[in-house]
């Protein structure tokens, strides 16, 4: 699997080989469209090959993006449990005036997880995605069966403390899957 980092100021955003061109996974920081297309454009990559965007949860350095790549002529892809945090994050913006390009609702491209390995396996990946509330609840992660995982801002297990029940039973649904390396949104990845 070919995984290309195309991330800046201090968050990782993951560019995955698919059928035809690239999923991103993560796509952030509100007005910084020309800083992303550098990026993208640095490690060789077009922005019109990015199909489709996928994001961990619905947070200004996440999912600050998203509406430009769709005008980009990308596909969102949104889980279930994701779909009622795309109005707070408008919200939010509106409220502050920022540059961000509102996500619209409709045409989006919204998967059960249930549904999630058959459509992956469409576009060429081979793995599945699951619900890992923790840092929000909208958070999920994307698992690849080589054995990576995609974590967003899940906070890393060894410091999670045992009354977040939450998050550490998150990270048991991870390791119930074969996982060799950690792909966090921000810092290192690691095994
Ligand atoms: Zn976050």
């Amino acid at each position: 699997m070919n995984i290309i980092n195309v991330g800046y100021r201090s968050t990782n955003y993951y560019a995955l080989e698919i059928k035809n061109g690239k999923l991103l996974f993560d796509c952030g920081w509100p007005g910084t469209m020309p800083q992303f297309t550098a990026e993208l454009k640095r490690k060789g990559i077009t922005p019109t090959e990015i199909k489709y965007v996928l994001v961990s949860h619905f947070h200004t350095d996440h999912a600050g993006l998203v509406q430009e790549f769709r005008n980009l002529g990308a596909k969102f892809i949104l889980l279930e449990s994701q779909v009622h945090f795309i109005k707070p994050l408008n919200d939010f913006h509106k409220r502050k005036k920022t540059p961000f390009a509102e996500i619209f609702e409709d045409g989006n491209l919204i998967l059960k997880f249930e549904d999630s390995r058959k459509f992956l396996a469409s576009i060429g990946l081979s793995g599945e995605i699951i619900a890992t509330p923790g840092h929000s609840d909208d958070s999920i992660t994307l698992i690849l069966d080589e054995g990576f995982a995609f974590t967003g801002d899940l906070p890393p297990r060894s410091l999670v403390p045992d009354e977040d029940r939450i998050t550490k039973e998150s990270w048991n649904k991870i390791y119930s899957h074969k996982i060799t390396r950690i792909y966090p949104a921000h810092g290192n990845s690691s095994s």
